[in-house]
């Protein structure tokens, strides 16, 4: 249910309508806008006498909300969200670009690729400390180490830091480390991993299940949002098909339904998308023409010996290849990727 208040209501009575709501067991998240100030009204516990919070002072209108999306939904939020990530914008105008290896593997591999992905145009540097692996035998990532080596890469070259918290045991320390915190695709439906991620201040990265309708992906954004952090930014990254062409098989369509359902950025990751290195730069040049608000991109200096990922990731000259074109693809639709 969504509270819209009269243009002229005052703080106090919108202070009064969420009190209401909360008295009758249910949360109340006040959304000022440009026009007039709305209230969400989410919870699984209660109803609530729409008739009663109709009748109080400053409220104009009531709107159920049909669809299973409330605070993820654009009924609630119209306005496209910007995610503040340390003073970078993610969704708006201007595209943004993570890029980095899949998995820290030692302080001279950051440092290398990060220099460059930084000149190349990325704001975001992203690595795994906590890696998923299919195999139990296959590199599991530096952990703490890992992390106070993007720290440093921080420091050094200005770069944001996003990296997966592969559960609720790490996610405080990632999340003392790190500017985004990125719940992976195995992750998309832990429910515990996805409340905890609401309770801490971080943006959080959201990749979408490898199996997950994009009904359950925007309910999953939900749960994160419904805890209090409503700074999250969504990530289309291929699912499971019959394809054997390719690792997954990228769904762009989801970019513009999500668009359409959604308030919250969404970003594209061809390179776990594809898993082949050939079809990240097409992909990628797709993905921003169908209306994604940035990339994320495996970047490694030496592929073929990465410790995971290799055959997806980029050399930072392919790169910077890859930047120049959709930097010329931005502006053709009117966008900035600086
Ligand atoms: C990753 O980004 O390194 C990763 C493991 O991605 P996904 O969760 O999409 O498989
Ligand atoms: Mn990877």
């Amino acid at each position: 249910m969504l509270v819209v208040m009269d243009k002229n209501a005052t703080r106090e009575m919108v202070e009064k309508i969420c009190h209401e709501i909360e008295k009758a067991g249910l949360k109340a998240h006040p959304m000022p806008g440009a026009l007039r100030t709305a209230i969400g009204v989410t919870g699984n516990k209660q109803q609530i006498d729409a008739d009663h919070i109709l009748a109080l002072e400053g409220v104009k209108e009531i709107i159920h909300v049909t669809k299973p999306f409330k605070l993820v939904s654009r009924e609630f939020y119209p306005e496209d969200s910007v995610i503040d990530v340390n003073g970078i914008a993610v969704g708006g105008k201007n595209l943004v670009t993570m890029a980095g290896p899949c998995a820290v593997e030692s302080r001279d591999q950051c440092m290398i690729i990060a220099e460059r992905v930084a000149k190349s145009g990325a704001r975001i540097f992203r690595g795994g400390a906590y890696k998923p692996r299919t195999s139990p035998y296959s590199f599991q990532g530096l952990e703490e180490e890992g992390l106070k080596i993007l720290a440093e890469v921080r420091e050094k070259f200005g770069l944001a830091i996003i990296t997966e918290a592969i559960d609720t045991e790490v996610l405080d320390l990632v999340s003392h480390y790190t500017d985004i915190v990125q719940i992976g695709a195995r992750n998309m439906q832990n429910y515990s991993l996805l409340k905890k991620a609401g309770r801490q201040q971080k943006p959080v990265l959201l990749k979408r299940g490898m199996a997950a309708t994009l009904e359950e992906f925007l309910m999953a954004a939900e749960y994160v949002m419904n805890e209090g952090n409503h700074q999250v930014i969504l990530c289309e990254r291929g699912v499971r098909t019959f394809a054997d062409h390719t690792r997954n098989t990228l769904d762009l369509s989801s970019v513009p339904y999500v668009k359409r359902t959604s308030h919250l950025p969404i970003i594209v990751d061809p390179s776990h998308g594809t898993g082949i290195v050939h079809k990240v730069l097409p992909l990628s040049r797709a993905a921003i023409a169908v209306g994604a608000d940035g990339l994320l991109i495996e970047v490694h200096h030496d592929p073929a010996n990465a410790l995971s990922d290799g055959p997806q990731s980029l050399t930072p000259d392919n790169f910077d290849g890859l930047m120049k074109e959709i930097r010329a693809i931005a502006s053709v639709l009117g966008r900035t990727c600086e």
